[in-house]
């Protein structure tokens, strides 16, 4: 494709780290994020532009999270916002406009919506348009097709297809575990699931894609929300097996969305680190992002 000028929608400012607007290029699918654990600039894929998730974790920051799932996905307009934007990243002026210099670096393209993004009936066909989109700009090897899930839909045959494609490309899944008790779990997911399914998804995704486990730690009520749940969460990864690439440990950044952000809070980097010490010794590599 050749340079674009300006085909996006342009802001003044460059993006920062807090910029996580979904349309900050006046896309409906496609945006860019500064992303603080990925070390660079984010191409994300939002396949859940209505906010809806079938999980309601307390610390979402969607706005206007509602419990359900995406509307029917348009892809022929994802494939070309993402030709588009992809093409103005490698092609155009977009790094040099829109991102500062010591993070001007295509780290990944990501699924990682308003909501659970393998609850698209499309999603499988959404992997087949960014995996085409990679081989377009020569970009497959070199930028990593992510998933950040909630992988509460692994069970299903399409969201393996899916995830299966994601892990040959090469890519790799962020699984995220933020307790391993069916009480916290729900406490903190909103979501009704068990910590024993919780367990099996995690073992087939790691089966099928280089899988991460993501976790988000923080205080509620001024106590860790993990709490009497952390030892489960522990024995889950240790049960994991060695095919666990590791853990990233994350505390809330940005501004919680949901009715209850009031009691929370975050973790500071000690007591992170504290934590990421009991997942070092089960022989886990971990990523602390406070
Ligand atoms: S799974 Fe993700 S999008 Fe869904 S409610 Fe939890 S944090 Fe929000």
């Amino acid at each position: 494709m050749k340079p674009t000028t300006h085909p996006l929608k342009r802001h003044a400012q460059s993006l920062g780290v807090q910029d996580h607007s979904r349309d900050s290029v006046g896309m409906t699918y496609v945006y860019p994020v500064i992303s603080r654990r990925a070390g660079g600039v984010s191409v994300g894929i939002n396949l859940n532009p209505n906010n809806a998730c079938n999980w309601q974790c307390m610390y979402c920051q969607v706005p206007n999270l509602v419990r359900g799932g995406p509307p029917p996905i348009a892809l022929d307009q994802l494939e070309r916002e993402l030709n588009t934007f992809l093409n103005d990243v490698v092609h155009g002026d977009f790094m040099t406009q829109r991102v500062d210099a010591d993070v001007r670096r295509l780290v990944d393209v990501a699924f990682s919506g308003n909501g659970e993004p393998t609850s698209a009936m499309e999603f499988p066909a959404a992997v087949e348009i960014a995996l085409a989109a990679l081989d377009r700009f020569n970009l497959r090897g070199k930028v990593l097709l992510r998933l950040i899930t909630n992988g509460s839909l692994l069970d299903r045959p399409r969201v393996q297809s899916g995830i299966t494609k994601i892990g040959s490309a090469p890519g790799e899944v962020w699984f995220k575990i933020d307790a391993a008790s069916d009480k916290e779990i729900a406490a903190i997911n909103g979501t009704r699931t068990s910590a024993e399914r919780v367990a099996r998804r995690l073992q087939r995704c790691i089966a099928i894609a280089p899988t991460w486990v993501q976790t988000c730690v923080f205080l509620r009520d001024g106590v860790f929300a993990a709490g009497e749940g952390w030892d489960a969460y522990l024995l889950m990864l240790a049960n994991a097996g060695g095919d666990l690439r590791g853990v990233h440990l994350y505390s809330l950044a940005r501004t919680p969305m949901q009715n209850e952000s009031s009691r929370l809070a975050q973790l500071d980097i000690v007591q992170m680190e504290m934590l990421a010490t009991q997942i070092r010794q089960l022989g886990l590599t971990v990523v602390v992002s406070p």
